[in-house]
Protein backbone atom coordinates (compact mmCIF):
# COMPACT_ATOMS: atom_id res chain seq x y z
CA UNK A 1 0.00 0.00 0.00
CA UNK A 2 1.48 3.88 -0.71
CA UNK A 3 0.90 6.67 1.48
CA UNK A 4 2.38 10.08 1.06
CA UNK A 5 1.89 10.70 4.43
CA UNK A 6 5.06 12.12 6.25
CA UNK A 7 6.41 10.15 9.48
CA UNK A 8 4.89 12.72 12.33
CA UNK A 9 7.93 11.74 14.27
CA UNK A 10 11.22 12.63 11.75
CA UNK A 11 9.32 14.31 8.83
CA UNK A 12 11.42 13.36 6.60
CA UNK A 13 10.40 9.28 5.49
CA UNK A 14 7.60 8.38 4.38
CA UNK A 15 5.04 6.97 7.09
CA UNK A 16 4.66 3.22 6.42
CA UNK A 17 2.84 2.24 9.75
CA UNK A 18 0.99 3.78 12.48
CA UNK A 19 1.42 3.91 16.39
CA UNK A 20 -0.76 1.70 17.89
CA UNK A 21 -0.48 3.92 20.91
CA UNK A 22 -0.60 7.62 20.11
CA UNK A 23 -2.14 6.84 16.12
CA UNK A 24 1.02 8.87 14.96
CA UNK A 25 2.24 7.83 11.09
CA UNK A 26 5.74 6.29 11.39
CA UNK A 27 8.29 5.56 8.64
CA UNK A 28 9.96 2.30 9.28
CA UNK A 29 12.95 3.70 10.72
CA UNK A 30 10.63 5.43 13.58
CA UNK A 31 8.96 2.22 14.24
CA UNK A 32 9.28 0.24 17.30
CA UNK A 33 8.39 -3.36 16.74
CA UNK A 34 6.90 -5.25 19.75
CA UNK A 35 5.45 -8.83 19.83
CA UNK A 36 2.01 -8.65 21.96
CA UNK A 37 1.72 -12.06 23.64
CA UNK A 38 -1.35 -13.19 25.27
CA UNK A 39 -2.02 -16.24 27.55
CA UNK A 40 -3.43 -18.40 25.16
CA UNK A 41 -0.55 -18.24 23.18
CA UNK A 42 -1.50 -15.28 20.45
CA UNK A 43 0.98 -13.65 19.59
CA UNK A 44 0.43 -10.25 17.05
CA UNK A 45 3.06 -7.87 15.91
CA UNK A 46 1.92 -3.92 16.66
CA UNK A 47 4.64 -0.69 16.18
CA UNK A 48 5.02 2.08 18.53
CA UNK A 49 6.73 5.48 17.40
CA UNK A 50 9.96 6.18 20.21
CA UNK A 51 8.27 8.26 22.42
CA UNK A 52 5.65 5.59 22.86
CA UNK A 53 7.99 2.63 23.16
CA UNK A 54 9.54 4.13 25.66
CA UNK A 55 5.90 5.54 27.66
CA UNK A 56 5.46 2.83 30.00
CA UNK A 57 1.70 4.36 30.27
CA UNK A 58 1.30 3.27 26.49
CA UNK A 59 3.68 0.45 26.40
CA UNK A 60 3.06 -1.98 28.96
CA UNK A 61 5.91 -3.74 27.47
CA UNK A 62 8.52 -0.63 28.50
CA UNK A 63 9.35 -2.17 31.00
CA UNK A 64 9.77 -5.67 30.38
CA UNK A 65 11.65 -4.89 27.80
CA UNK A 66 14.24 -3.35 29.45
CA UNK A 67 17.04 -5.69 30.39
CA UNK A 68 18.17 -3.70 33.90
CA UNK A 69 15.30 -5.16 35.95
CA UNK A 70 16.36 -4.53 39.33
CA UNK A 71 16.86 -8.21 40.60
CA UNK A 72 14.51 -9.97 42.87
ZN1 LIG B 1 10.34 8.65 11.02
ZN1 LIG C 1 3.10 6.79 19.67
Amino acid sequence: MKSDRECDKCRKNQAVNVCIGCHAAICETCSQYELFGSGCGCVFPAYYCPTCAEDPNRNPFAIQNRPEKSPE
